[in-house]
């Protein structure tokens, strides 16, 4: 007769690196205008903001929720965009930016002017 001696080995193993969550502390969002000294927060870039339902922006802007719409009617601010020439940040100042099937930065829309309305290149010729 053969005793059959079932041998279970306890492998507790107790070193078992607990993997580190690291909490990530929400970054504040800024958009910075790279054409004057504007610059504030803001709470979305891109076409579709998540505040505002059914609605589409005509480009990737930078957007910030108006603190004084109400909860019911939420509004949106728009803040900048980039320039579709050079890509540069610009806001929606008539000084920094001008829009035209996207926005340009003053540079590139004086670069660009023909290509413009009439009366637009009026305003763009006007800004120094
Ligand atoms: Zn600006
Ligand atoms: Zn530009």
């Amino acid at each position: 007769m053969e005793n059959q001696q079932t041998n279970v080995e306890d492998n507790k193993d107790n070193s078992t690196p607990i993997p580190q969550t690291e909490k990530k502390k929400e970054e504040q969002l800024f958009f910075q205008c790279t054409s004057c000294i504007f610059r504030t927060k803001y709470d979305y870039f891109g076409r579709n903001p998540t505040q505002l339902k059914n609605y589409l922006l005509l480009e990737d802007s930078y957007v910030l929720e108006d603190p004084f719409s109400s909860p019911k009617e939420k509004n949106v601010i728009i803040l900048g965009a980039h320039c579709i020439k050079c890509k540069k940040r610009v806001c929606k100042n008539m000084n920094c930016s001008c829009y035209f099937e996207g926005t340009y930065c003053i540079c590139c829309a004086k670069n660009n002017v023909k290509m413009f309305p009439k009366a637009l290149q009026e305003k763009i010729n006007r800004i120094v």
